[in-house]
């Protein structure tokens, strides 16, 4: 049997590749290939496809040393739901010539799978449905991944999929696959499932999850509601995994992409890295989704420092106590002040580490959020400054529709972090301009 896997293009305002890649999608394809099928994939958002250079003036688009870097991209006309917005929309990864040249070289697969993560990129994924489905009418579409997951019944309306993966992991999908006809094995092996990175075109940077869901439960987050509880992989098993990536396939840059890298670190996290460091691997490390404070310890910020982490990220959100209390209290300002004391004890500088506050959370001002940049500013540390977006199914997003802030039916488009917190009328594009402006000024006086 064959599957195509195909990773859709980004459909947005904006977009970069902070070492984001199809994990899902690619556990999917290992799943499969450990049921003896054969596995391709179209990476839409490939940022080293060897043709892309003929469409972007002989040169691949941007690239940072670690690894992340800018996408190929294509101006496109906003959907209506989004005409009122004064800014430019774009597709981001593969031009649709070399999507079609690239499907044009595939055999007929019995199956297709879309993987998709935020659920205002939907255009991207609808199109790469209508493609496949052009090429390959016959074949059976599964759309999955965090967008039907989210949103089920707006996928199942419109995404044009023969079925969509709504949630249950691979047990889920094996029901889906059944349904479709597909016939498969009573007993399936879906423990330890590693992504099938050798799809990839370019492995030098790439994701790793040591552990799936989290135990906290904020109020803005779907974490929880994408995978309850947390299960933790065996430390020497993603050890192992880290040193075969570096060693066998020349990577250089890894990020930890979990929910809860710190949760239970003694056991956990801490082993990891003291097995790295005994194996002696040679990796920069990456931590993108942002440590929780509270659960950083000294001895893991040691351990971080000298298995090779680079400018490592901490979450905070929110300096101002009622609102971190509001949200679920998983951080207070002093375990940030603490995390931070930790991490230059081991060595990191505090101009390199960076701590991540939100803005347009429901009932915060512009005020405010200047406050808590002032506040993390003052410890001496960068700021990265991220825009809010209700997510479906969390308490903030219920709260909203319970304001009338948001109706039931509201086009999942209109959920784009990029404009959402317009809507609540309390933040302006020139507000948020200001902010923007102050974080960089801010920023660079560390440099
Ligand atoms: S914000 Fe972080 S700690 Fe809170 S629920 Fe999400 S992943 Fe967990």
């Amino acid at each position: 049997m064959r599957a195509l896997l195909i990773n859709p293009w980004i459909y947005d305002f904006a977009a970069y590749d902070l070492w984001l890649k199809p994990f899902g999608l690619l556990r999917v394809g290992a799943f499969l290939r450990g049921l003896g099928w054969e596995v391709e994939l179209i990476d839409c958002l490939d940022r080293f496809h060897p043709r892309l250079p003929e469409f972007s003036g002989g040169r691949y688009p941007r690239r940072d040393r670690f690894g992340c870097g800018k996408y190929f991209k294509t101006k496109i006309t906003s959907p209506s739901s989004l005409e009122n917005v004064d800014r430019q929309y774009f597709r981001y990864g593969l031009p649709l010539e070399l999507f079609q040249d690239e499907i044009d070289e595939i055999e007929r697969p019995d199956l297709i799978l879309v993987g998709s993560t935020m659920t205002y990129w939907y255009p991207g994924y609808f199109v790469a449905i209508e493609m496949a489905r052009n090429y390959f009418p016959d074949t059976p579409i599964i759309l999955g991944g965090i967008y039907p997951r989210l949103c089920p019944e707006h996928a199942r309306k419109f995404s044009g999929a023969t079925a969509i993966h709504a949630g249950g992991g691979f047990t889920g999908l094996t029901e889906v696959m059944t349904e479709l006809g597909f016939s498969l094995p009573s007993r399936l092996s879906t423990g330890d499932l590693i992504p099938a990175y050798d799809l990839l075109s370019n492995q030098t940077a790439l994701a790793i999850r040591t552990g799936l869901g989290c135990p906290y439960s904020c109020s803005y987050c779907a974490a929880s509601i994408l995978e309850p509880g947390l299960i933790s992989r065996k430390p020497e098993a993603v050890a192992g995994e880290i040193e075969r990536y570096v060693r066998r396939d020349g990577t250089t840059d890894i990020a930890f992409y979990d929910n809860a890298l710190l949760f239970n670190a003694k056991n956990h996290i801490n082993r990891i890295l003291s097995s790295l460091i005994a194996r002696k691997v040679n990796c920069r490390f990456h931590t993108p989704n942002g440590l929780h404070a509270r659960l950083l310890s000294k001895e893991t910020s040691s351990l971080m420092k000298e298995s090779g982490f680079i400018a490592p990220r901490l979450s905070l959100e929110s300096s101002q106590e009622a609102r971190q209390r509001q949200t679920g209290g998983k951080v207070e300002n002093r375990d940030l002040i603490q995390a931070l004391n930790y991490l230059e004890g081991a060595g990191f500088k505090r101009s390199e580490i960076s701590v991540y506050l939100m803005f347009g959370l429901p009932g915060q001002t512009p005020e405010e959020v200047e406050k808590d940049i002032r506040f993390v500013h003052g410890l001496g540390t960068s700021i990265t400054l991220a825009a809010y977006s209700p997510i479906p199914g969390t308490k903030d997003y219920l709260q909203l529709l319970r304001e009338g802030v948001i109706e039931k039916d509201m086009d999942p488009l209109l959920q784009n972090n990029t404009i959402f917190c317009f809507r609540q009328k309390i933040f302006s594009s020139a507000s948020i301009r200001d902010l923007r402006e102050l974080v960089s000024k801010l920023n660079r006086e560390l440099e």
